[in-house]
């Protein structure tokens, strides 16, 4: 007997669904080689440009040699070093809350955050285009678990009148594969009312968000009662690796106690906290990287409308341009390739049926110029699909 593996996976390719890999033979950047080939990249989340950024690496050289390359580890046993405990207190400040904990990976905070949250006899009400992570989390937690519609605040009143125990309400700051912000001050209504709490993943908000990078929380100019729960990632604008939680100082005792994606793993390398200590200034401190990337971002849906494409209620730098058929978007985006500029394609289950899409992402790091060889190529790309 064994799993009848190759089936599946021809049912997968059949679906225009198969996945793979372009292998990365540069460093991350505007300018990459991918598969062989130089491409211009519009895919990274590195929406600050700070992955390659010389103080960045500096000081992760420098961690390195200070503190070795591995956490050794897990934090509760004897990797919990003075790099993590620094970053926290940063992470703190910069959040405005009393603490904050260091995750290895953003799944991993998410995980951390619901299961040691909610429970057997909880609800846990989540946005139904919420992070795979956080729907992952609901159903792990083992607490009753329902989606609302999208950014609807009356589906989610809807489903808080009927909910039990500790209820907590989930949710997407920036949503990863639209672009689009919740409705923050909305949710935020709604949970109070119902004596619910908010947890807000805002992993793509911290950086390009807010007019010192504070994200959605400081988009919106809410407080921190109102988002008791508000997780982080460092992989994206931070350019580095890694996650929080931040929020009371009963919330991080509570995750530390009882979180077990927090206890039973190893700390990140503490090279990994010296780097992120120092794109977390960088982040604060030169704030021409977001006014840049905003101007490529109102430039970038300016052009794609004239060309006619179909973009999202997005003002952030995620910018898919919707197609709707896998094989129609897969097709644009190996064209594009050709073109010489790489822009993954999004297909189901990673977004619904029927919505597949080029997910253009946007950096500091990317010039003027850079962003209008992509419209052209968007340009000649479109028209050829439309006669095609
Ligand atoms: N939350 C959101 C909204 C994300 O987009 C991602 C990563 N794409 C994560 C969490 C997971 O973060 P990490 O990559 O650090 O595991």
């Amino acid at each position: 007997m064994s799993f009848d593996l190759a089936t599946r996976l021809a049912a997968r390719r059949a679906e225009h669904l198969y996945r793979q890999r372009p292998l990365l033979q540069s460093p991350q950047g505007p300018e990459v080689v991918a598969d062989g080939e130089r491409l211009l990249a519009f895919c990274s989340n590195d929406y600050l440009g700070l992955a390659n950024h010389p103080e960045v690496i500096q000081a992760m050289r420098a961690g390195a040699e200070r503190w070795g390359v591995g956490g050794g580890a897990s934090h509760l046993v004897i990797g919990h070093s003075s790099p993590h405990h620094e970053l926290e207190e940063a992470l703190a400040e910069f959040t405005g809350r009393p603490r904050a904990l260091l995750f290895s990976t953003g799944y991993m905070a998410n995980l951390a955050a619901v299961t040691a949250l909610v429970g057997q006899g909880d609800t846990v009400l989540e946005d139904r285009l919420n992070h795979a992570s956080l729907l992952d989390a609901g159903l792990l937690s083992g607490a009753r678990f329902s989606r609302y519609l999208h950014s609807d605040a009356a589906s989610l009143a809807s489903r808080l009148a009927k909910a039990e125990g500790n209820t907590l309400v989930v949710s997407d700051g920036v949503f990863s594969m639209d672009g689009d912000l919740a409705p923050l001050p909305e949710l935020v209504a709604e949970a109070k009312k119902a004596g619910a709490w908010l947890l807000v993943d805002d992993a793509h908000g911290f950086g390009p968000l807010g007019a010192t990078g504070g994200g959605i929380v400081e988009h919106f100019g809410l407080n921190q009662d109102d988002v008791p729960v508000l997780v982080g990632t460092l992989g994206k604008a931070f350019g580095t690796a890694g996650a929080f939680v931040a929020g009371s100082e009963e919330l991080i005792e509570t995750l530390i106690q009882f979180a077990r994606p927090y206890i039973y793993t190893t700390s990140q390398p503490p090279a990994v906290a010296c780097a992120t200590l120092k794109s977390l200034q960088l982040l604060r401190t030169e704030g021409w990287r977001r006014e840049h990337l905003n101007r490529l971002i109102a430039r970038f849906r300016q052009g794609a409308a004239e060309i006619g494409l179909s973009l999202m209620d997005s003002p952030t730098p995620i910018q898919p341009i919707l197609i709707g058929d896998s094989q129609r978007a897969l097709r644009l985006s190996a064209r594009l390739k050709e073109l010489g500029i790489l822009v993954g394609a999004i297909r189901p289950p990673t977004v619904p049926a029927g919505t597949a899409r080029l997910r253009v992402t946007l950096s500091a790091a990317h010039s003027e110029a850079h962003l209008e060889r992509l419209l052209d190529a968007l340009a000649t790309a479109w028209a050829e699909l439309a006669h095609g």
